[in-house]
C-alpha cells in the first residue's frame, strides 16, 4: 500500500486499518511541509489505496512548555504555507491555534472518529514521544489506528538498533547502513498523488465544518503574520510574550530559500568559514529543520545536485572517517558531517537513551570526574536570572546570550563557549544542566530538538573523552572566552549582541 520503507513506520497501537471509514487522517505535528514528508506521502498512498479523502489537521498547543510569541509565529508562519499548498492540491487542512490551554482536548479523537486510520509524525523528544503514546492508547479505545512515520534522518532511527557513545562510532554504522537508505527518497511533492483523490463528499464537508465551529480555525489575521491584526491575534494568546517574535519568518517556503541561499552562497567556503563570527558560512538551518519545514532529504538533496554527485561516489567500504567517503567535496564533505552524522547521532541518543536529557545519562567518566570537583570554590556563581539577562563580567558570553535572546539562535561555535561557562557559574552539574536546558529550550527556535539535549549533554562530557584535569570541572573538555577571541574575531559580535564586561 505504501512506499514507506519499514523501518520508518511504527504502529501506535495493535488495531488494524478500519476501510469502512470515511477519511483518512494526516496529524501534521513535526514535519510542517509538503515537500520531502515521508509521513504525508504515507498519508496519501494510503488515502489513494483506500478510495478516501484525506483531511490533514495541523494543531498548535498553548500549553506547552515554553510556549511564547516567538515559537508560535515561527510555527504560525508555517501553518500558513502548508494551509496555501494544502489548498492548490485540494485536500482539507484544519490549522487550529488553540486559545488557551486544554482549549482542543478533543479534537484529535473528533477527527479520528470518522477515520480508517490517523497517520502522525514521530519525534524522539520534548513532550512528543508521550503525547504520542497517550493518543495510541485514546485512539486504540475508539477503534482507530495510530501509526507514526519516522522522516527525521536520512537514515530511520529503528535502522539503527542501538545508541552509539561517540561520532566515530556512529559514523562508522552509518557509512554501512545509509547507502541502502540513499536510494529510498521520499517524493520531493508528497502531495503529488493527492490530485487523484476522491474530493470530500457533501455529507463528509458538513461534518468537517461542525468540528470547525466547535474548534475554529486559525484566524486568517494571525496566519497572515505581520499585519496589526496578527499582532493583535498573536497578543491575545496565554503564551510567554516576554519572549518576542524574531525579525525573520517561519513556514517551509522561507526554509526553502534559506536552504537554497545557503547551497548557492556560502557551502563552497563552509569549511573554511563556518566558525567564523563575521559573516559565518554556516547555514542557519536548524530552526527550519527543527520546526520540520526543511527536511533532512531537501538538504542533502540539494547538496548532492550542487556536488553533481551519484550514488556510485560513495567510497566501496565504510571508512569511519569524517571526510573521503562521501565521494564529495570537502566542503560539503565537512557539512554533512554536522547535518547527517552529528543531528542524526542526537536522534540515535533520544531514541535509544531513557532519560537522555537527565544528568544520570551522562557518561560515567563525566560524572565521576564531576563528582570528584563537586566542592571545588567556584569563582563566581550566577542566578539564573543573571545568566538570562546576559549580566555576568564576560563580555562574550554575554553576547552570546544577547544573540539568543534577539535571535532565537546562537552562532555555531560561540554556541559551545555559551554551554560551557555554566559548570563554573553554577553550584553544581545538576544545576548547569537545568540552567542550560531552561534558557536555551526558551529563547532558541530550534531549542527542544534531540539536538539541543545533545550540544547541551556535549557540554557535560556526553560523546567526549577525558581531558586534562581542572578545577570545577575537573576532566571535562574546557574552553573560555579568552582562548575563542584569540581563534576568533568576535569585537563586532560583542558589539553587535551588547556584551558588557571583559572577556574571561
Ligand atoms: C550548548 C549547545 C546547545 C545546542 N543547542 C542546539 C539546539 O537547541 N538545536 C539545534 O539544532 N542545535 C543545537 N546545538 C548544535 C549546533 O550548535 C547547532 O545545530 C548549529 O549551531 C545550528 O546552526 P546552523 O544550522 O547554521 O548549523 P550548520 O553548521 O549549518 O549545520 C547544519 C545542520 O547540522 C546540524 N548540526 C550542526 N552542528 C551540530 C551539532 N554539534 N550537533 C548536532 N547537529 C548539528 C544542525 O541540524 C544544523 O542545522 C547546540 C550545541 C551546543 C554546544
Amino acid at each position: 500500500m505504501s512506499s514507506l520503507p519499514p523501518e520508518r513506520l511504527a504502529a501506535l497501537n495493535a488495531l488494524p486499518l478500519d476501510s469502512t471509514r470515511d477519511v483518512v487522517l494526516y496529524w501534521q505535528t513535526m514535519a510542517r511541509r509538503t515537500r520531502y514528508n515521508f509521513a504525508l506521502q504515507h498519508a496519501v498512498e494510503t488515502a489513494r489505496a483506500l478510495g478516501r479523502p484525506l483531511v490533514v489537521l495541523e494543531a498548535l498547543r498553548a500549553g506547552y512548555p515554553w510556549a511564547s510569541a516567538r515559537l508560535h509565529r515561527f510555527a504560525i508562519d508555517g501553518m500558513a504555507d502548508d494551509a496555501a499548498a494544502y489548498a492548490r492540491a485540494g485536500v482539507a487542512h484544519h490549522a487550529y491555534v488553540e486559545p488557551e490551554p486544554g482549549a482542543g482536548r478533543g479534537l484529535l479523537e473528533t477527527l479520528a472518529r470518522r477515520a480508517c486510520v490517523v497517520v502522525t509524525d514521530e519525534f524522539p523528544e520534548f513532550f512528543l514521544p508521550r503525547m504520542l503514546a497517550a493518543a495510541g492508547r485514546r485512539l486504540a479505545a475508539l477503534g482507530v489506528r495510530l501509526e507514526a512515520v519516522d522522516g527525521n534522518g536520512l537514515l530511520p532511527m529503528r535502522a539503527a538498533e542501538r545508541a552509539w557513545p561517540t561520532a566515530p562510532h556512529f559514523r562508522r554504522m552509518l557509512q554501512k547502513r545509509l547507502p541502502e537508505h540513499l536510494t529510498w527518497f521520499p517524493a520531493e511533492d508528497a502531495l503529488a498523488g493527492a490530485r487523484a483523490l476522491p474530493p470530500l463528499p457533501d455529507e463528509a464537508r458538513a461534518w468537517l465544518d461542525g468540528v470547525r465551529a466547535l474548534w475554529p480555525d486559525a484566524a486568517a489575521a494571525l496566519l497572515a503574520a505581520v499585519t496589526p491584526e496578527g499582532a493583535r491575534a498573536l497578543a491575545a494568546l496565554p503564551i510567554d510574550h516576554d519572549v518576542p517574535p524574531v525579525a525573520f519568518r517561519g513556514g517551509a517556503r522561507e526554509g526553502d530559500a534559506v536552504l537554497r541561499g545557503f547551497v548557492e552562497r556560502k557551502l563552497g567556503s563552509y569549511k573554511a568559514r563556518r566558525n567564523e563570527a563575521e559573516d559565518p558560512s554556516n547555514s542557519g538551518l536548524s530552526p527550519y529543520l527543527h520546526w520540520g519545514f526543511v527536511s533532512a532529504h531537501a538538504v542533502f538533496a540539494a547538496v548532492a545536485e550542487r556536488e553533481d554527485w551519484t550514488l556510485d561516489r560513495l567510497a566501496p567500504r565504510p571508512n569511519g572517517k569524517r571526510e573521503g567517503w562521501w565521494g564529495m567535496g570537502p566542503d560539503a564533505e565537512a557539512f554533512l558531517d554536522e547535518v547527517v552524522t552529528w543531528r542524526e547521532l542526537s536522534y540515535n541518543t533520544a531514541h535509544h537513551v531513557e532519560g537522555h536529557d537527565t544528568y544520570a545519562s551522562l557518561p560515567e567518566w563525566a560524572r565521576a570526574t564531576l563528582a570528584a570537583h563537586r566542592a571545588d570554590p567556584r569563582a563566581e556563581l550566577f542566578a539564573r536570572d543573571a545568566l538570562e539577562a546576559g549580566a555576568t563580567y564576560d563580555a562574550l558570553w554575554n553576547a552570546t546570550q544577547g544573540q539568543l535572546r534577539a535571535d532565537g539562535r546562537i552562532h555555531n561555535y560561540l554556541r559551545m563557549l555559551w554551554g560551557k561557562k555554566f559548570l563554573e557559574w553554577t553550584a553544581d552539574p545538576e544545576e548547569a544542566l537545568a540552567h542550560m536546558l531552561h534558557l536555551n529550550n526558551r529563547w532558541a527556535l530550534d531549542g527542544r530538538n534531540p539536538n539541543s539535549t545533545s550540544g547541551i549533554t556535549w557540554v557535560l562530557g556526553r560523546y567526549d573523552h577525558a581531558w586534562q584535569e581542572r578545577p570545577v570541572i575537573g576532566k571535562v573538555r574546557p574552553m573560555s572566552s579568552v582562548a575563542t577571541a584569540r581563534k576568533i574575531r568576535v569585537d563586532g559580535y560583542v558589539r553587535r549582541y551588547g556584551g558588557r564586561g571583559a572577556p574571561g
